[in-house]
């Protein structure tokens, strides 16, 4: 694979694909990891007296209502503080302004293009790999320097953080896979490769209820993937002493911090009722079956870990795993983060920021930007 030291980059125009698809609320960056772990790059290619340009993809944006949300400029205003330097951001993401500001660059200017996404309003056009637009933005630089493991699923990764995950191919038993967050439907792939090769797989989040409900149970307005109930009923038939679901939930009635939860049995919810966190006796179950794992596998917070009351048990089965020494890879964004803002994400075993390309590579499957690069 190539990297960047094998390329002469002196005084040389390089667009950078960074993953700065960082947690944004209200315009404030909630765990700015992504960032952080960009700056090795950008400081080589300074170094190396480079003009530098910054492409990054931001959320989702679907429709005109996104485009304010992932907006790029509190990116823009951290990596200034972060680097110590002023950055411009362009607004465009392709056209005349973005060109002049490209033209105007002296040595070690740096450019943020606002997310690439906004592409997406028009038949989505980043997403889905649009040729035209792909050769356009590489023209605008002299070389191309993939630095967002987050995005090697449409497009580098460190040797590094290949070795950590070909860890999991390595037969380590027991293998323990932890899923929480918010969609059953972007882990059907994971969740489909690793059953055969887990020794449990313990689910919790928002991902939970889907199981829970295609499991018989009342689960009230907690969050359901309608779509992918009948997948749920599936793998819990095939494979029900290996799926471990939570036996007791943080219980609210509305999606908000500010009202205090009960903890109640899955089996107690009522309709107006919704869990937003795992209980007390789930957290034990899982510590319990932890114990004696050799490896552990984690993507998905357990809980809204975005209100301070339902981020506790995500915080705490963490310190569980750092206390006792397990060998762990956390995998994805909202996961990292929280490892992150708890200190822990330098004393588990690897951490990954990339979430999707993570699961892919987890699904089995080839990374086309891994492929290319080779
Ligand atoms: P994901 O991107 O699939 O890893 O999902 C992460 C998101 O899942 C976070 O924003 C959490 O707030 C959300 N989440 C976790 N537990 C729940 C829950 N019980 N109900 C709703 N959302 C949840």
């Amino acid at each position: 694979m190539r990297t960047l030291k094998d390329i002469n980059l002196e005084n040389k125009k390089v667009l950078i694909r960074c993953d700065f698809n960082v947690p944004l609320k209200d315009g404030e960056i909630l765990d700015d990891t992504r960032i952080k772990e960009s700056l090795e790059t950008i400081k080589y290619c300074l170094n190396k007296n480079c003009k530098i340009i910054l492409l990054s993809h931001l959320g989702r944006v679907k429709e005109e209502s996104d485009l304010k949300k992932n907006d790029l400029t509190p990116v823009a205003k951290r990596l200034r503080e972060l680097l110590g330097q002023d950055i411009k951001f362009c607004q465009k993401t392709r056209g005349p302004e973005l060109e002049l500001l490209i033209n105007n660059m002296k040595s070690r200017d740096i450019i943020l293009v606002q997310n690439t996404r906004y592409e997406d309003i028009v038949n989505k056009k980043e997403s889905s790999n649009d040729e035209e637009l792909g050769k356009y933005w590489a023209s605008l630089g002299d070389v191309f320097i993939n630095d967002a493991f987050g995005t090697v699923h449409r497009a580098h990764a460190s040797n590094v953080e290949l070795n950590a995950l070909n860890s999991l191919n390595n037969n380590e038993h027991p293998f323990i896979v932890i899923l929480g967050g918010a969609k059953v439907s972007d882990k059907i792939g994971v969740i489909n490769n690793l059953v055969n090769k887990a020794d449990k797989i313990l689910i919790g989040g928002g991902m939970a209820f889907t199981f829970l409900k295609a499991a018989g149970l009342e689960v009230g307005k907690s969050l359901i993937d309608e779509e992918n109930i009948n997948f749920c009923t599936d793998i819990l038939r095939k494979y029900k002493d290996k799926i471990i679901l939570p036996v007791d939930l943080a219980v609210t009635h509305e999606f908000t911090n500010d009202e205090k939860y009960k903890t109640k049995e899955v089996t107690s919810l009522e309709k107006n009722e919704m869990g937003l966190d795992i209980g007390t006796n789930t957290l034990n179950l899982f510590k319990s079956i932890l114990h004696d794992s050799k490896l552990i596998f984690w993507n998905g917070p357990l809980g809204v870990y975005e209100f301070t009351q339902y981020k506790k048990n995500t915080d705490e089965l963490l310190k569980y795993i750092i206390d006792n020494n397990l060998k762990t890879i956390l995998g994805g964004g909202d996961i990292v983060a929280c490892a992150s803002q708890a200190g822990y994400k330098d004393k588990v075993y690897h951490a990954s920021t990339g979430g999707g390309a993570t699961l892919e590579f987890l699904e089995g499957k080839k990374l086309p930007g891994l492929e290319a690069i080779k």
